[in-house]
């Protein structure tokens, strides 16, 4: 039984790669799910008849758009715009835009497909959605960059609304963009639909938290995967890639937990600093003044600098990947393994390749995969939308202290589901199967969708 489920998923995958050429991304992180799913069919026999996976893995709508737009010197330039509307089983279409030169279809419908499930862990009522750009914010201008926003939403505005989807931040897209992305949405609306775009600023519908929030939540995730081993963040030597929004807040929060973060990224190199990293002059380079990682080192002679180093080399208790997919690959993995990591968070988005997945699992440390670890990002930005509806706005405290029962409520979760599939302690398994689950059950009673 087991073996026959086994090649109806690998020929569903065959069918999606087929059906999907080129776009690798996405046939990683469908494979990387559907390799948990046979007990699943086995369990829920009703998931196979009804074409559940098959479905799953196909968006319910795909937009790509122009998005013409006018630089400080008046040359013009064509972007193209894209928003992927995965899965809208249990709520709204929800997941960020990614503004960067990599994106296209491939990278956006691997970030929806992952949104849909990650987003199911949360317990909120949210579907799966990306979207982005393959522009790049690098060196551009405020002006230009509000020119290219009102450009791209000026497109997108007709497909998205509170009830249908709401866009967030992701790679390239932080306040400023949502600032300038929602104010063209009402403009052209003409409506104050608050709960359109997450990631707003505090004085206009935004979140207290949601800034910090993937970052606290992936420490928050680590936490109580140490916790399961008897351990503690405290004391452990832990390095973060990139020098983001989620990368910052993974150091602060490491930092608040008693931990010291000696090392962390962009991707032009990398910055070690044993002393600890000093994260109000990280905020303020990255943040403010939107400079590179390498004059961190200007301002700390104790610092190093390695240009195009690799941070997966630095002995570390406790590694963070937070930067982009596929950062760290099979060698780095056993690298870290060898050097003694114990446990693996992942900030961003499908960080580790699957032979580093492998060697993480085979070695038996603790690791948490993005679709589980990264979630609180996404849940604060459900926490801004339920704020938004109930004009409604919460203290710091309380919105932190929800995200933390998220976090912990997703990890016991996955960490029961892993064991009750017959695979304890692989938060591959528990993520995937928990989220297919809920997913897959509220697509079953509404019919063919
Ligand atoms: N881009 C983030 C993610 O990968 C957040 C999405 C959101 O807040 O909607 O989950």
């Amino acid at each position: 039984m087991a073996i026959a489920m086994e090649e109806k998923i690998e020929a569903i995958y065959q069918q999606v790669k087929a059906r999907n050429p080129g776009e690798d991304e996405f046939h990683q992180a469908v494979k990387e799910v559907l390799e948990s799913l046979g007990p699943v069919l086995v369990k829920f026999p009703e998931f196979a008849e009804q074409k559940i996976i098959e479905r799953i893995c196909e968006p319910e709508r795909q937009i790509m758009f122009r998005v013409p737009w006018q630089d400080d010197r008046g040359e013009v330039h064509i972007n193209r715009g894209f928003r992927v509307q995965f899965n809208s089983a249990i709520g709204p279409y929800k997941g960020g835009l990614r503004f960067h030169p990599s994106v296209y279809l491939g990278i956006i419908k691997f970030l929806g497909f992952e949104q849909t499930f990650k987003n199911a862990l949360t317990g909120m009522p949210i579907g799966g959605g990306k979207g982005g750009s393959d522009f790049d914010p690098k060196g551009k201008s405020n002006n230009e960059i509000m020119r290219f926003c009102q450009s791209y939403m000026t497109e997108l505005y007709r497909h998205l609304g509170e009830y249908t989807d709401c866009p967030a931040g992701d790679i390239g897209v932080g306040g400023r963009e949502i600032g300038y992305l929602f104010g063209q949405y009402k403009r052209i609306t003409n409506r104050y639909e608050s709960g359109v775009l997450t990631g707003k600023g505090i004085g206009w519908g935004g979140s207290l938290v949601r800034t910090e929030a993937t970052g606290y939540g992936a420490v928050y995730f680590v936490r109580e995967m140490l916790k399961v081993r008897k351990q503690s963040l405290e004391g452990k030597t832990c390095v973060v890639s990139g020098s983001g929004n989620v990368a910052i807040y993974t150091i602060e929060k490491l930092q608040q937990l008693g931990a010291k973060v000696i090392a962390c990224s962009d991707s032009n190199g990398v910055i070690i600093h044993e002393k600890g990293i000093d994260l109000q002059m990280l905020k303020k380079l990255k943040e403010v003044e939107r400079r590179r990682l390498a004059d961190y080192a200007t301002y700390h002679k104790d610092a190093r600098y390695i240009a195009e180093g690799n941070i997966w080399e630095i002995p570390c208790q406790v590694a963070m990947p937070s930067a982009t997919q596929n950062e760290l690959n099979g060698k780095d993995a056993k690298m870290l393994v060898k050097n003694g990591c114990i446990a693996v968070g992942e900030g961003a988005n499908m960080p580790t390749t699957p032979e580093g997945v492998h060697v993480f699992l085979h070695a038996k440390i603790a690791y948490g995969p993005g679709k589980a670890a990264n979630a609180g990002g996404v849940a604060t930005s459900a926490l801004e939308m339920q704020q938004n509806a109930s004009r409604d706005s919460w203290s710091f405290e309380y919105t932190e202290q929800k995200l933390d029962q998220i976090m912990t409520g997703i990890h016991q979760a996955t960490y029961e589901t892993a064991e009750e599939f017959g695979a304890p302690d692989n938060y591959v398994i528990g993520a995937n199967v928990a989220g297919f689950i809920k997913v897959a059950q509220a697509m079953v009673p509404m019919g063919l969708i």
